[in-house]
């Protein structure tokens, strides 16, 4: 007996109501309080229109989810109650949803426009999906950090330095826990992006297999959580809703160092996903095997995927960035300026970005276009912070590859002229670029006497005084190192 598509009496809604029980009954049944609980307990059927069940869920990456892994069981669930529903139709909840994140904001949607800096949107927010009212009830923070908008491949600067990683990404990316990729390891100093990476890898992960989950979390929080968990006899839950997802990234793991119950934790789900072929991703300042304080057997198996490091921005790579940010920025940032911030800012492209927003703000403050003086005004006390940072060690490296001698030249016993004038310089550039006092500055120099610095800065002045073409020299590796 089949009723006539697209039109229930309104009598059945009474029927429809308690067929949506049944079927939401049977579904928490067959899938699981957890899973439920995470997935599907925030539907709310809008309604039957025509042949269809119409199926509200509050997010767009929700909706994807349930479409995905439970659409099919949904329809049939719903043929078998009522066979008048041949087709569901899961959509997301229209406007009123008390949601402050914007959903939409996708890879990309932070291109452009300066200063607008979409807000960051919820990835894997699903994985707290709770009922508005339990949530009240029972404020938790986030599983999963939300992760940056601008933060996406798109956006990220690829040079030397990071390419191995940046390519590293794209592929788990591409093809998640594909073998000899899993775990990925991603390392290196502070600023240097692999916050970045590792979010630009959940973007386009949601972009590429929306029907995967991916759990993006610093370490520290991991431990918060487990902690909690452990303290409300719940760890049940945590340890479900974690092995669900497909991919799991822990952000700066080094936090985990020394904290025994928490490493222990980790490594049991590190397992379980990676048996799963679920793909973990994990950020560290060191390498797996420098990882002191972390348990032989977890440190084994970071290591056993694919481990890249992040090394050190160059010259280029900084310039390559300004010119990306500063275009982003749509203010004109004339190419000196960025010459100067690439030279002068060193330490990290988090502190270059720094140098770079303060320009920018301080234009737009003023209604004023950036120049060099005004760069060099602004930034005054943090391009002289930096300006210190000339090691003895960078001055012998530049003088002897000005010279064209060794390194080693520096510190040798020659005295041949050749040798012993350029020798001279890098002292007096020592004494004047940098705080070391003259004993410690000789003995940096092979062991010499103070007294035989001494006498290299008064020679060195005096052969720039007569000599000019030998100042000009002087000068030039003096701009070079100051730079
Ligand atoms: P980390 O996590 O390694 O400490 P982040 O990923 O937080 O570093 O990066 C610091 C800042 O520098 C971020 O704003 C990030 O966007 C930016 N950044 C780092 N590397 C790059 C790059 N190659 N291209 C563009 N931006 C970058
Ligand atoms: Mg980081």
């Amino acid at each position: 007996m089949e009723e006539q598509a697209g039109v229930l009496p309104p009598q059945a809604s009474g029927q429809v109501a308690a067929s949506w029980a049944r079927i939401r009954g049977r579904l928490r049944e067959e899938v699981g309080e957890v899973e439920y609980r995470s997935w599907l307990r925030q539907m709310t059927l809008q309604g039957i229109e025509g042949d269809e069940a119409v199926i509200l869920l509050p997010t767009r990456f929700l909706r994807d989810w349930v479409n995905s892994h439970y659409g099919d069981r949904l329809r049939a669930l719903w043929q078998a109650e009522c066979p008048a529903v041949r087709r569901i139709d899961i959509r997301v909840a229209q406007a009123g949803a008390a949601r402050p994140v914007s959903l939409d904001a996708g890879p990309g949607a932070a291109d452009g426009v300066a200063g607008a800096r979409p807000e960051p949107a919820g990835l894997a927010e699903s994985l707290t999906s709770r009922p508005a009212e339990m949530r009240a009830a029972e404020p938790r923070s986030d599983w999963v950090a939300p992760l940056e908008a601008r933060f996406t491949f798109d956006s990220f600067v690829v040079g030397k330095p990071n390419e191995f990683a940046y390519a590293c990404a794209r592929r788990v990316a591409e093809k998640p826990a594909s073998p000899g990729f899993n775990p990925l390891f991603l390392y290196g100093g502070v600023g240097l992006g692999k916050t970045h990476l590792m979010h630009a890898i959940a973007w386009a992960i949601r972009e590429m297999h929306p029907a995967r989950t991916v759990a993006y979390m610093s370490a520290e929080k991991f431990m918060y959580r487990f902690i909690a968990a452990l303290r409300s006899q719940n760890t049940m839950e945590f340890k479900e809703t974690l092995r669900a997802v497909d991919v799991l990234m822990i952000d700066d793991l080094q936090f985990l160092i020394g904290k025994d119950n928490t490493q222990e934790e980790f490594f049991h789900t590190f397992n379980a996903l990676v048996d799963q072929g679920k793909q973990i991703v994990v950020s560290s300042d060191k390498p797996p095997s420098d990882l002191a304080g972390i348990e032989d057997r977890l440190r084994t198996r970071l290591g056993c995927g694919m481990v890249a490091d992040i090394h050190a921005t160059t010259y280029e790579l900084r310039l390559s960035i300004l010119e990306a940010k500063a275009a982003a920025a749509q203010v004109p940032v004339p190419l000196k300026v960025l010459e100067l911030l690439a030279h002068k800012i060193t330490t990290n492209v988090r502190e270059l970005e720094g140098a770079l927003n303060r320009l920018v703000a301080h234009a737009n403050l003023f209604g004023r276009p950036i120049t060099l003086e005004s760069a060099h005004e602004v930034l005054h006390d943090l391009l002289r912070a930096h300006e210190k940072r000339v090691s003895i060690e960078e001055i012998q490296r530049k003088v002897a590859e000005h010279y064209n001698l060794r390194l080693t030249d520096m510190s040798s016993a020659r005295r041949a002229r050749n040798v012993a004038r350029p020798r001279q310089v890098a002292m007096y550039l020592a004494k004047q670029l940098t705080q070391r006092s003259l004993p410690e500055i000789g003995r940096r120099f092979g062991n010499r006497d103070h007294t035989t610095v001494m006498h290299a800065v008064s020679r060195v002045a005096e052969l720039m005084a007569q000599d000019a073409s030998f100042a000009e020299d002087v000068a030039l590796l003096r701009k070079m190192l100051e730079s």
